[in-house]
């Protein structure tokens, strides 16, 4: 059979509100044109994030009840860190409430001013958190991942000529060297199996240990196995294997590819270091067979890591986001291409060329997204990234939208809708105004931020 189904049948549903234009024209206001800002009952098809927002399987929930939440010794740590151990063979797994807690962990240890941290693109709370301890956060990304229309089939790829002449220049100020898998915030790209040792030998030739940021494990395995010469005939576990194969150390948010709505963990070969980590999270987060999680949770997880890696899962997962992404195409809507494993990213710089991207392009189109349909997308470009460490403000590298697909939680129809709103607001974009920002935190500002609507 060549249909690509939802692999999964429906045992309990969650009604979702609709709204009028107006309505939602009041809403905004009140937002202050900030998504984040919105309560989500208002929003009919939630694509903020695919963060937390996956729809957890009976048997997860079944596993739920096994919880056992007592402070030290839960058998639920261990099945936790034997579902990790499995995919990802690392000596120490220390559980963390969320994947920016085991990043804070990491970085209170290994991010100080004067470090220069380089990965192929760091995520907005890694950057944060790099940049909070006074590092910096240094993206080496292929060129050819930084033009959206471009077709390759790893774009999230490290530039390895790149990371190491900056090994040679910068040497003694770098702790470590990173990698995002997939690279979200570069388009949910993923990276090949070939760049990530590439990256780790580097690394290591440097006398560097190499962390990886896991995040979309199964989702870039899944694109190895689909796209890298003589990777077809493997099993995705044994992908998996691969990309962790020889790497010292992991960050991960549990609400990506372990199906959780919360959890993380921070992943680490090293002794010394993992007893810093256990200091450090035993201040922050928890004791260290809990970290900041419920027993119930590190079931979930645990549950989750298993189901992740189904091939069935991930073929209708891909193909979701492909599909959007053809019929955007196909309305002459700029989208990057290939999509990504987790979202469909437009281009707004290129597709409102009359908003300068300090007019915030990508915020426009989120916008009118949900005025149009209800829909809620996020700014993945100058709002997010534009404002330097000194204040100063710069276009980012790109002004994208990002349509995230929450996991197992969409149907078919729901993606119709999407491509349907695209369609009304592609029918309207010339009236489309830009935006600026009118109060902002020293920060992250993305989440907190004011905008108003320019004339
Ligand atoms: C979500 C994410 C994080 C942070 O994880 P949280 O669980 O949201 O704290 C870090 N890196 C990448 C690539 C992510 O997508």
């Amino acid at each position: 059979m060549k249909t690509i189904i939802e692999p999964f049948r429906i045992k309990s549903v969650e009604p979702i509100r609709f709204t009028t234009v107006e309505e939602r024209r009041a809403l905004l206001r009140e937002a202050h044109y900030n998504l984040f800002a919105l309560h989500s009952d208002d929003v009919l098809i939630d694509l903020l994030t695919d963060s937390g927002t996956a729809a957890m399987s009976a048997a997860q929930w079944g596993a739920v009840m096994n919880g056992d939440e007592s402070y030290a010794g839960s058998p639920s740590f261990f099945r936790f860190e034997a579902a990790v151990r499995d995919l990802m063979p690392f000596k120490h797994v220390i559980p963390t409430h969320q994947g920016r807690a085991a990043e804070a962990i990491l970085f209170s240890i290994l991010a100080k001013p004067g470090r220069k941290i380089p990965s192929n693109t760091h995520f907005d709370t890694t950057r944060g958190n790099i940049e909070g301890n006074g590092a910096e956060a240094h993206d080496l990304l292929i060129p050819e991942g930084r033009q959206p229309g471009l077709v390759h089939p790893f774009k999230g790829n490290m530039d390895l000529d790149a990371l190491e002449a900056f090994l040679r220049r910068h040497g003694e100020a770098v702790p470590c060297v990173m990698i995002t898998v997939t690279n979200n915030a570069g388009g949910g790209q993923p990276v090949s199996l070939a760049n990530i040792h590439g990256a780790r030998d580097i690394a290591h030739r440097h006398g560097k240990p190499f962390i990886i940021d896991g995040c979309r494990f199964a989702e870039n395995a899944w694109f190895i196995k689909t796209r890298e010469p003589g990777q077809a005939g493997r099993g995705i576990k044994d992908i998996v294997r691969d990309m962790f194969d020889g790497a010292d150390g992991m960050t991960m948010s549990a609400k990506k590819d372990a199906f959780a709505n919360i959890g993380g963990w921070l992943a680490l070969n090293d002794d010394e270091l993992a007893t810093q980590a256990r200091t450090r999270l035993i201040q922050t987060e928890g004791f260290p067979t809990y970290g900041g999680l419920a027993g119930r949770d590190l079931e979930a997880i645990a549950q989750g890591l298993t189901e992740i890696v189904d091939e069935h899962y991930l073929a209708y997962r891909v193909r979701t986001n492909e599909y959007v992404s053809e019929r955007l195409g196909a309305l002459g809507i700029p989208v990057v291409k290939p999509a990504g494993g987790h979202a469909v990213f437009v281009d707004a710089r290129a597709w409102l060329s009359h908003i300068p991207p300090l007019s915030y392009p990508g915020q426009a189109v989120a916008v009118g997204l949900y005025e149009v349909a209800g829909i809620r997308a996020c700014e993945i470009g100058t709002v997010m990234f534009g404002r330097s460490p000194d204040g100063s403000e710069r276009p980012a590298a790109m002004d994208l939208v990002r349509l995230a697909m929450p996991r197992r939680v969409y149907t078919q129809s729901h993606a119709d809708y999407i491509v349907e709103a695209f369609g009304e607001l592609a029918a309207k974009k010339d009236a489309i105004g830009g935006f600026r920002i009118a109060w902002q935190p020293p920060m992250m500002r993305h989440f907190t931020a004011r905008f108003a609507p320019l004339a």
